[in-house]
């Protein structure tokens, strides 16, 4: 059984809501909490969404090299502790990395048993759609996430495999079939 599974698709794909649907179904799994210098959202928790740390704070981090990876994106920093991995890992649980696709090639250097899934969306129309009927975005940053999808398509031909959005039903039982049989 494979216990490091990573999960990216860009921004609006609804990723968010295919893993938590998993999860509800599938409590033996783990969501692994990364670190961000991006603003709380509304409803978003300390410790839960992220933690959500200063630029100062997220630069301590990187010195003192706590990060398996971090990257920027969006104009912020976003990475996953050292820490927070091995602790679920020694425990023997199963943990889901839900970071950006650069940020999973690069575990999967460091951790070549990981398993690499990306989530695309139906179309790109749709998934600009979907960004903006979100409404926590400036038009500024659409902007530069619709700009990141090509990068994010590209470094997902190297992924062990994708599952295409179309409904979260579908898209929840094909990540049942990668999970749950690795
Ligand atoms: P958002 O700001 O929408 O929560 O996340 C923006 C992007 O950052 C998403 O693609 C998300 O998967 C990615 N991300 C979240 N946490 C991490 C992390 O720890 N490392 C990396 N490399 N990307 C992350």
């Amino acid at each position: 059984m494979k216990k490091l599974f990573v999960i990216s698709g860009s921004s609006g794909v609804g990723k968010g809501t295919v893993i938590k649907e998993f999860l509800k179904k599938h409590p033996e799994f783990k969501l692994s909490v990364s670190c961000t210098t991006r603003g709380m959202r509304a409803g978003e928790v300390h410790g839960e969404n992220y933690f959500f740390l200063s630029k100062e704070e997220f630069q301590k981090c990187i010195e003192n090299e706590e990060f398996l990876e971090w990257a920027e994106f969006s104009g912020n920093h976003y990475g996953t502790k050292k820490s927070f991995v091995e602790e679920y890992l020694k425990r023997g649980d199963n943990l889901i990395l839900e970071i950006d696709t650069k940020g999973a090639l690069n575990v999967k250097k460091l951790m070549p048993e990981a398993v690499l899934i990306f989530i695309a969306p139906p179309s790109i129309e749709e998934l600009e759609a979907r960004l903006r009927g979100r409404h926590t975005e400036t038009e500024d940053a659409i902007q530069k996430r619709l700009a990141s999808i090509k990068l994010e398509i590209e470094n997902s031909k190297k992924f062990d495999y994708t599952i295409v959005n179309d409904t979260v039903e579908n898209a929840v039982c094909e990540l049942e079939k990668i999970l749950c049989k690795n």
